[in-house]
């Protein structure tokens, strides 16, 4: 059984989760209404797999006996300045992300509670993943963009490969 003080930790994660869902399918959206439609697909891919987390949570939060409380989402931005501005958006994003992560695993082992650690690693090494994807991204389009103004061919160079990313569902 899940101690409250853990099981409101990982709720409030959850929740966190869905909040980074809706961030990213607003993203997805301003991509492509700005005509970026490899990065818009990128970003809908982000969606679901924030998603996916929540979900793996929820399930996990369950099954120790615990309740699942599902809140109102806070608005997301809607309104980005550039690509740039929107990938190093969702950098800053994931390393905060990761920190709450951190903190979810400090409160595991401070309840003493081995099976929520065990279950977070999982989230420890995801965010290994999703900061070097991020990071990876932002140093493609910094290299790809001729200048700041006028050309946009290299942007479309990267927006055409990130039509090629497959969402892969995640081990729950
Ligand atoms: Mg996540």
């Amino acid at each position: 059984m899940l101690s409250k003080k853990m099981n409101e930790a990982i709720n409030a994660q959850i929740n966190a989760e869905m909040w980074s869902a809706h961030l990213y399918l607003s993203m997805s959206n301003w991509c492509l209404k700005e005509g970026h439609e490899g990065f818009a697909h990128w970003f809908r891919i982000q969606h679901r797999e924030e998603q996916d987390h929540a979900e793996i949570l929820s399930q996990y939060v369950i099954r120790r006996g615990g309740n699942v409380t599902l809140q109102a989402i806070e608005r997301v931005p809607t309104e980005w300045e550039d690509l740039q501005t929107v990938v190093e958006a969702t950098l800053r994003h994931e390393e905060n992300v990761t920190q709450m992560i951190n903190n979810l695993v400090r409160t595991a082992i401070r309840e003493n509670d081995f099976a929520s650690q065990s279950r977070l690693q999982w989230f420890v090494d995801e965010q290994v993943e999703e900061e070097d994807s991020v990071r990876q991204l932002l140093t493609k389009l910094q290299h790809n963009s001729c200048n700041k103004q006028a050309c946009s061919c290299g942007i479309y160079t990267v927006d055409k490969e990130l039509m090629e990313r497959e969402y892969h569902c995640p081990e729950a």
